[in-house]
């Protein structure tokens, strides 16, 4: 039987120099024995994978976690588990700390071609409250250091909503990522969750009308200087979309490597376990996409709605038609109706979107469809 081609490809790095304060995700102190174990188990799983399918990466992304504390020789290690003729786009994300000039250097080396920069804020403060370890300065510098080496493709983070936040905080940090001229900017509006450590001050977060606020001045900002919105909450400059993220909202399969990476398969997802050891045991008994969840079709309607009306360009209305033998304007007539009234969805060249005042409140709009 022909096997399935996989194009894109997700690896989760679970270890962290500390905790953020925010953080919901899986990560775990590093040390350099467990990051040994880790990519030695790693490279079982790739290996386990390539029985199954035929993967032919166009892009692989490198998160976490702090993927950025993984040597240049494991990296390497992990590269040559994958045929990389066609790939066009390899990113890894970093923290800032992690940047110097030699590190730079090995990595030019690698096929890695984007690096995605973990800055957060441009105030110290703010990044003291979030339980970063670098500092504005640092980022600063290590965006110099990344450009110097080669690195022509270069993502921020940017994280608003902080407690207590003002406008002009969010607008320094903004000016500051302008500056620095990356050709990607990622924006987040900080989500607590109970188990984080920061949620003690969740009353201290922004109401949702000065959230709004701080929403539509980056984007003005960003719109202003030239940067191409290409989805809710990312921006860059022309042809500098991210080609992996793109992908997951275009629908297209992809696995995802590492402890509690999750892939998706045609009609299932998978989940690796949330566990450095559970994982382990797992890849070393040969067992690969341990957690499946079967999706159904009408599921994937849904959630091929929720991702394609995240983008700018929205949801192709001949494409939902062939893909779920469906209208999707016969199917959902009385909300496109009552969202086309109020101005929140526009339907133009036969497709549908978000108007852009509806952005901050996508999650909202979209729960309808579901
Ligand atoms: S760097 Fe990311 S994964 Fe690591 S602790 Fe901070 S938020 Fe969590």
């Amino acid at each position: 039987m022909k096997k399935l081609e996989i194009q894109h490809v997700y690896i989760h790095f679970p270890f962290c120099h500390r905790k953020c304060s925010y953080c919901n995700f899986y990560s775990i102190p590093f040390n350099p024995e467990s990051g040994c174990f880790y990519v030695e188990t790693l490279l079982k799983e790739i290996s386990c994978f390539h029985k199954v399918f035929f993967i032919k990466p166009l892009t692989i992304y490198l998160g976490g976690g702090t993927p950025s504390l993984l040597s240049s020789s494991q990296l390497q290690d992990i590269f040559r588990g994958f045929n990389l003729d066609k790939t066009v786009e390899i990113t890894l994300e970093m923290n800032p700390i992690d940047v110097n000039e030699d590190y730079l250097q090995k990595l030019k080396e690698l096929p890695v071609n984007r690096i995605s920069l973990g800055a957060q804020s441009f105030l110290d403060t703010e990044l003291k409250l979030l339980n970063r370890l670098h500092k504005s300065s640092e980022t600063i510098e290590a965006v110099r250091i990344i450009r110097k080496s080669g690195f022509d493709n270069i993502s921020l983070d940017l994280m608003y909503g902080l407690p207590g936040q003002r406008i002009e905080e969010v607008i320094h940090s903004v000016k500051q990522v302008i500056k620095l001229e990356p050709q990607h900017i990622s924006t987040y509006l900080l989500g607590l969750e109970k188990s984080s450590s920061l949620f003690k001050f969740k009353h201290k977060i922004p109401e949702d009308n000065i959230l709004a606020e701080f929403y539509f001045s980056i984007r003005e900002m960003l719109l202003n200087l030239g940067y191409n919105q290409y989805e809710i909450s990312n921006f860059s400059l022309k042809n500098r979309e991210s080609q992996h993220n793109i992908s997951y909202w275009n629908d297209q399969y992809y696995i995802g490597l590492g402890p509690s990476a999750s892939g998706y398969l045609p009609g299932l997802r998978y989940m690796n376990p949330n566990d450095l050891i559970k994982y382990r045991e797992k890849i070393n008994q040969g067992k690969i996409m341990s957690e499946k969840e079967l999706i159904t079709p009408e599921t994937h309607e849904k959630e091929y709605i929720m991702l394609q009306l995240r983008t700018v360009n929205g949801l192709n209305l001949d494409k939902f038609r062939t893909k779920f033998n469906n209208d999707f304007i016969d199917k959902y007539r009385n909300l496109i109706e009552k969202y086309k009234r109020s101005g929140f969805i526009e339907i133009k060249n036969n497709l549908i979107r978000l108007s852009p005042k509806a952005y901050f409140i996508s999650n909202e709009i979209l729960c309808e469809f579901m």
